[in-house]
């Protein structure tokens, strides 16, 4: 049965313990984050056996299926908590990512309900603008606020993320003002914080360089360790011993025909309401694949695993291949093979339509 996305298990796992130790070695413990594949238990299982500190996912409804599935970590919700859920915030979490108080006191609320605690990372925006506190003088009050105030929410650190909606790269002095910040609220406090977390993926790098402030203990790590193809595709850092094809993609020809590079008739716009351009490159042999964007989205993130193919586009249900310089002599019926990026990870693993097979 085709579509299908083949998890290759022994590969991730081997990604993960490969960036455990890694970070390991550098002082810094890890919360792997599993957003990115939808939280498949079988994967996420495997993950947490990696010497993780921390599961951990933007959606409480990802950590409710991973507890009724026995997984057995600590659970980190990513996204700030929305106020309509932190009965379940309460309820199956360990530590959130926070910046409201008006949200922490919901929180408090609901811990003494459930007769729980709860610990929180309060968000610190160094310049990415998407959450966090963005005045270092409002995070310290607001960390204080927790410490002398809130009974059943313990104030378990500071974090911050950049990469994400800015695009701002991490840096020293970046991920230093956290570490600066950190200090203040530590002797303020009289206490360590257990967590001073610096960010995701793209931190990595100043890990591989060196350069990470030492205060920080702890990095969010999802495509890194996943698919490993930011760091190395964008960043110029290739970790060689990641496995960047841990997930491939595996479609099914149903047509395969010679035909012009350039529509015919008067163009208009495609069934995204774009409006598409196309060069006469002559008569070209091409192939029709069943899959579509429905179940990957971004068809440029997709990577042949045959060369000489390349992908002329897509809708909603067909990806369509130039394979006029491919020396395979592909026909109706085969099997073509993908590697893919953190989009199309994204959507395929939520996809009903495309099958999941573990290797
Ligand atoms: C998604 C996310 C991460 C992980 O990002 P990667 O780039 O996949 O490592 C880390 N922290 C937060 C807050 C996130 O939302």
């Amino acid at each position: 049965m085709y579509p299908l996305l083949e998890i290759n298990l022994g590969k991730i796992y081997q990604n993960a313990r490969y960036i455990v130790k890694f970070c390991e070695s550098k002082n810094i413990d890890v919360a792997f984050v599993v957003k990115g594949f939808n939280a498949i238990p079988e994967v996420v299982n495997l993950i947490s056996q990696s010497g993780c500190k921390y599961i951990a996912d933007s959606r409480i409804e990802h950590i409710k299926k991973l507890v009724k599935n026995n997984i057995n970590s600590k659970f980190m919700l990513l996204r700030i908590p929305m106020l309509s859920e932190i009965k379940d915030l309460v309820k199956y979490v360990n530590i959130s990512l926070n910046s409201e108080i008006k949200t922490l006191i919901e929180i408090e609320k609901e811990c003494l309900i459930q007769n729980k605690e709860h610990n929180v990372i309060l968000m610190y925006d160094v310049g990415d603008l998407r959450e966090g506190i963005f005045e270092d003088e409002e995070l310290i009050q607001t960390a204080l606020y927790i410490e002398k105030n809130l009974k059943k929410v313990k104030l378990y650190g500071i974090g911050t993320n950049v990469g994400c909606y800015g695009g701002v790269v991490p840096t020293k002095e970046n991920i230093g003002k956290l570490e600066k910040v950190a200090i203040q609220i530590e002797e303020k406090i009289g206490r360590k914080l257990n967590i001073i977390s610096g960010g995701a993926t793209t931190s990595l790098t100043l890990l591989i360089k060196d350069e990470m402030p030492k205060k920080i203990n702890n990095l969010r790590i999802g495509e890194g360790m996943i698919l490993g193809r930011d760091l190395k595709d964008l960043w110029g850092y290739d970790i060689k011993e990641i496995h960047k094809d841990a997930f491939i993609l595996k479609a099914q020809v149903v047509e395969v025909k010679q035909k012009p590079s350039k529509p015919i008739g008067k163009l208009f716009v495609d069934a995204f309401g774009k409006i598409p351009e196309f060069k006469d490159y002559g008569i070209r042999k091409r192939a029709l694949l069943a899959i579509g964007k429905a179940d990957f989205v971004f068809c440029d993130q997709l990577i042949p695993r045959l060369q000489g193919i390349k992908i002329l586009g897509g809708s909603s249900d067909h990806l369509i291949l130039d394979i006029n310089d491919c020396k395979e002599d592909i026909q109706v019926g085969d099997i073509l093979e993908f590697e893919i990026c953190y989009g199309p990870m994204l959507y395929l693993t939520n996809s009903s339509c495309v099958r999941k097979v573990f290797v």
